[in-house]
């Protein structure tokens, strides 16, 4: 596959400055950097893969937003990449999901049916997996999943309704036997998102804490023994501001692949 070498070096300084500021401003705390490269070639993606500069850690968590671009993708790609779903999600597109070997997490759980669907092929997928092939390639695992809230109350967006319809299916993913639940998400209002500096707090991540919190208390996950749910919140507008108030994981397209081509002119390999 051909890799334009500015075009990889304008990629890795890109990525290279968000990280720094993640870093700085994580203070040591762990955050995951999902690089967004939704509508962007796989030509972009392996340039982070496979970086051709010495001393540049690979990236290999990145974020899609559409279900078919994304198998489209995973086939094309190396395998070690860590893919995360991260776009509105329909019943249709679960099982072609479930499917992808490495497929890290899905981010946009927002109903019960899509929670079941998603388990339930996965489960087959893991059988079918097991008792077919070769030692060396190793049986998927269970299906990380974050439940998206919708923390703004906007009609447009998806996700769950704060309170007990997110507990509910937080409680759902939990017990279901072929996913984990990582933690929630939010995308946000964009007006609070464009307002976001280090300094102020946006009203979209604190109430995806305290949805958080709420979870971690009525699944009974606090203390020894417990787990810490993870917060997915943060993008290329308000990242830091995300981080501050508790982020675990930031979704960064933008700043690190530039402007996106529409849809309709978006080429999967350049
Ligand atoms: C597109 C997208 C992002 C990345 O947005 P940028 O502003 O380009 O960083 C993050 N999260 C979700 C859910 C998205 O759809």
């Amino acid at each position: 596959m051909k890799i334009d070498p500015s075009r990889a070096s304008a990629l890795i300084s890109q990525i290279k400055s968000v990280s720094e500021r993640i870093a700085a401003i994580g203070k040591g705390r762990n955050v995951r950097l999902v690089a967004v490269s939704k509508l962007k070639p796989v030509n972009d993606i392996l340039a982070l893969v496979q970086p051709q500069e010495p001393g540049i850690e690979p990236q290999l968590h990145f974020g899609e937003n559409y279900a078919q671009e994304l198998t489209q993708k995973a086939e094309m790609l190396p395998r070690n990449i860590q893919w995360h779903f991260i776009g509105g999600l329909q019943s249709g597109h679960c099982k072609n999901l479930a499917k992808i070997p490495n497929l890290f997490c899905v981010s946009s759980v927002d109903t019960l049916k899509k929670a079941q669907l998603l388990d339930r092929y996965r489960g087959e997928f893991i059988s079918t997996f097991a008792s077919s092939s070769s030692p060396s390639s190793p049986v998927p695992e269970k299906l990380n999943i974050h439940v998206q809230v919708n923390t703004s109350g906007e009609a447009s967006k998806s996700g769950c309704a704060p309170g007990a319809e997110t507990v509910a299916l937080c409680r759902a993913v939990e017990a279901a036997p072929h996913l984990h639940l990582l933690g929630l998400m939010t995308i946000g209002a964009i007006a609070r998102s464009v307002a976001t500096t280090p300094e102020t707090e946006n009203d979209d991540f604190v109430a995806l804490r305290e949805q958080r919190d709420l979870v971690t208390a009525e699944l009974g996950l606090e203390g020894q023994g417990g787990r810490h749910l993870e917060l997915s919140m943060g993008m290329s507008e308000d990242f830091e501001g995300a981080i501050v108030m508790g982020s675990d994981e930031v979704r960064v397209g933008s700043t690190i692949f530039g402007t996106r081509p529409s849809r309709a002119d978006a080429k999967i390999k350049e």
